[in-house]
């Protein structure tokens, strides 16, 4: 890698376009004073990122751009642009990741640009980039931006001016080791992303853990509400099956005592119709023929006894006929036949009797007329007068009628005796069939009672039947339920194997309440979104894993930035270490070498931290940070006893100064160095060593030096002489060393 060219566009007094070729290991640029020689200089500095403008001598960025003068315009923008080779592919560039940026260019152009406002431009091979870049990528090929390597007009002794903290950063510049500093930068930028992504991650998955949570517990519920339902569906698949085949069992037991009573029934209710009450009928035709037979009976003893009352009264009237032909005498006394006495009497008597055993009262009158008639007759026999004369005749007539009422009687005697016979059979007929109806009743209340049995038998099976139903009822009521709940898997209850035929009903009840208690707790679960529900579960999940997971990676990359941290740190030190140790010989032999003798060297010292003052901003230091570490020279000169270097005069400065720089850049030469009249304080003979520095220098870098001495001349490759013309702008040309000098004066 070299420096190719410079390209300077309305940069301070450069209003047009000027080129400048480092075509020779050194490159002299001469001029008189106020030509723009350090504004060549600063122009350099400018395209490579310098910050600080005051460094260019200027107050604002607008100030870079040209500003007019008599006879040309001010300029709206300042452009500078350096262009190396980059045959050997030297330069590296790292995107945000860490990662190799493409840079296979054979030229690489840094340029920079500077508007009116202030605004500023960095461009990498014609492509706007961030400083950051810039930085970065020269820093890859040794080139820093504390500016070892640009040593401004009246800057040579600025080391020696430095605090030792400050000194240690240009050594560490000059080192090389500003690439590890910025990866250190680099790695605390990342640290505190990582951190800060640490946090956001963090309050991401505190945000969202109640949400998850919720799921979580929602899908729980899930789960228990699935394993619920499985323990459900086992417990309705027995309890259904053995309800059925109970319910089937019941309703063919049923139908069967059904059938079984209807039948019975029939038969008794036929047994019981073909039982009529025939029987009374017969009897009643019985008992009115005996009614019958003893009205008539009783109607014949009627007439029977009017029959013999009517004998008595001609027996009575022949006797009283037969005793007046006897006349018999009259006296007070009457005298009475003993056996008409014993007649009368019996007759009487027999009367009587009959009457006292008469039961109907009806037919007491009768026998009372002829008991009357009896004692008429009586009294009439003892009442006739002894005149009366009656014919013999006449009592044979009464005979004969007698006679013939007698046979009257006989007659009805017999008629009666065997009506009396009629009526006594009859009776017993009417007794037996009693008896035998008395059988047949009972045989027909037994019926009766069955029938009753068999009436209250059957509507217990038609209760039965009802309840059958509404258990029918609930059973299928309970297969729409427990599908609301499991679906319809639940008709699986139809394949469920029952091992023990005989169904235990205390424990189908308490099957019963175990699916109810089941039930009554997925309700209380809740139906939930099921798929959703986990869906939304597992991305909520996964979205959390994701989190815990990048926060595991980021505490991880934490741990190996802090390591990364460490390790640089590490290696700057021993970096820095050797460094010194290497500067310290060229300091050494430059030192000498200037002043004939004499010694310098850098410490290393360990700076207390400094206090804070209240003005001072920036993070809080923790107390183990380790304390900073500075640089101090001891110079020590020949034949002298002079130490400080604030005693050293303008001059010894100025080459110790010198003497450190190229000390600097021997031990890590930088690509180039810019030098802006570091020689001014040099006299004759110290010019000549300058001189010869400079050609040692030059074998490792490339070198810019603005100068009007002539001995430096006199070691360039190309000289550049700048001038001013009458438009006020400063204009680069290629001179020859003769020219150069003249132009230099
Ligand atoms: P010396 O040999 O005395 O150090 P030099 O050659 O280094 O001088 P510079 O310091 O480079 O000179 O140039 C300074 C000149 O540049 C001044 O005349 C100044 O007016 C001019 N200049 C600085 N900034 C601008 C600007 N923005 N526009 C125009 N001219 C400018």
């Amino acid at each position: 890698m070299r420096l190719k060219n410079l390209e300077i566009n309305g940069f301070k007094s450069f209003p047009k376009k000027t080129n400048l070729d480092f075509k020779s290991p050194v490159v002299c640029i001469v001029g008189p004073n106020g030509s723009g020689k350090s504004n060549v200089v600063e122009a350099i500095r400018f395209a490579l990122g310098e910050q600080s403008i005051k460094s260019m001598r200027s107050k604002a960025g607008a100030d870079l751009i040209f500003k007019g003068s008599k006879y040309l315009p001010k300029g709206s923008r300042a452009s500078v642009a350096i262009y190396f080779d980059n045959a050997d592919k030297i330069f590296k560039l790292q995107n945000e990741n860490g990662e190799n940026i493409n840079l296979d260019y054979d030229v690489v152009s840094v340029a920079r640009e500077v508007y009116a406002d202030g605004l500023n431009k960095y461009i990498l091979n014609g492509t706007e980039v961030r400083l950051k870049d810039i930085n970065a990528l020269l820093a890859s090929v040794n080139i820093g931006s504390s500016g070892h390597h640009i040593i401004s007009q009246g800057e040579a002794d600025r080391i020696l001016n430095a605090l030792p903290k400050d000194r240690r950063e240009m050594v560490e510049d000059a080192l090389g080791l500003k690439i590890y500093q910025y990866k250190i930068k680099e790695t605390e930028r990342k640290l505190e992303r990582t951190t800060n992504n640490m946090k956001e991650v963090s309050l991401l998955r505190r945000e969202n853990a109640p949400h998850l949570n919720f799921l979580k517990k929602q899908v729980e519920k899930f789960e228990k509400a699935k394993e619920m339902k499985v323990e459900l569906l086992e417990l309705y698949r027995e309890y259904l099956k053995k309800e059925s085949i109970y319910l089937e069992k019941e309703k063919t037991s049923l139908s069967t005592d059904k059938k079984k009573v209807i039948a019975e029934l029939e038969i008794v209710k036929e047994k019981i119709s073909t039982n009529p009450d025939d029987n009374l009928v017969i009897e009643n035709e019985k008992t009115n023929n005996l009614r019958a037979l003893e009205e008539k009976i009783s109607k014949i003893r009627m007439v029977k006894n009017e029959l013999e009352r009517k004998l008595g009264r001609i027996e009575g009237m022949i006797e009283m006929e037969e005793k007046r032909t006897v006349k018999p005498e009259r006296s007070e006394n009457v005298s009475i036949q003993r056996e008409e006495l014993e007649s009368f009497l019996k007759e009487m008597n027999e009367y009587l009797e009959e009457a006292i055993y008469i039961d109907v009262l009806e037919n007491i009158a009768p026998v009372l007329g002829k008991v009357r008639d009896i004692l008429n007759r009586f009294s009439r026999n003892f009442n006739q007068t002894d005149n009366t004369s009656i014919s013999d005749s006449q009592i044979e007539n009464l005979k004969n009628t007698e006679r013939e009422v007698q046979n009257e009687i006989d007659k009805i005697e017999l008629e009666e005796k065997n009506i009396f016979t009629s009526i006594e059979n009859l009776k017993n007929e009417i007794n037996q069939e009693i008896e035998v109806n008395r059988d047949k009743e009972r045989e027909k209340y037994t019926f009766k009672v069955k029938y009753g049995e068999l009436s209250s038998a059957l509507n217990i099976i038609l209760v039965k039947e009802e309840n059958l139903t509404r258990e029918l009822e609930i059973f299928e009521n309970e297969i729409k339920e427990g599908a609301g709940f499991i679906g319809s898997e639940i008709l699986s209850y139809k394949n469920f194997e029952i091992v023990e035929e005989l169904i235990n009903k205390s424990k189908q009840e308490e099957n019963r309440r175990r699916i109810e208690r089941i039930k009554i707790k997925l309700e209380d679960v809740g139906a939930g979104g099921g798929g959703d529900l986990l869906k939304e579960f597992e991305e909520a999940n996964e979205r959390d894993q994701f989190l815990a997971k990048e926060l595991e990676d980021l505490s991880l990359s934490i741990v190996s930035l802090r390591t990364l941290m460490t390790d640089l740190k590490e290696k700057i030190d021993v970096l820095f270490k050797e460094g010194i140790k290497k500067i310290n010989v060229e300091f050494q032999e430059f030192f000498a070498l200037m002043f004939g003798g004499g010694t310098g060297s850098l410490n290393i010292v360990t700076e207390q931290k400094r206090k804070k003052t209240d003005d001072e901003e920036g993070v809080e230091e923790d107390d183990d940070t380790p304390p900073e570490q500075g640089i101090e020279i001891n110079v020590s000169l020949p034949h002298k006893k002079v130490k400080e270097l604030q005693s050293l005069s303008g001059g010894e400065r100025s080459l110790t100064s010198i003497a450190l720089l190229f000390a600097m850049s021997q031990v890590n030469p930088p690509p180039f160095l810019v030098l802006d009249e570091t020689d001014a304080a040099l006299d004759e003979a110290n010019s000549r060593k300058y001189g010869d520095m400079l050609e040692k220098l030059s074998k490792r870098s490339q070198l810019v030096v603005v100068t009007h001495n002539r001995e430096t001349m006199s070691r360039a490759g190309v000289l550049y002489g700048v001038t001013v013309g009458a438009d006020g702008a400063s204009k680069l040309l290629s001179v020859k060393f003769d020219e150069a000098t003249a132009i230099a004066k």
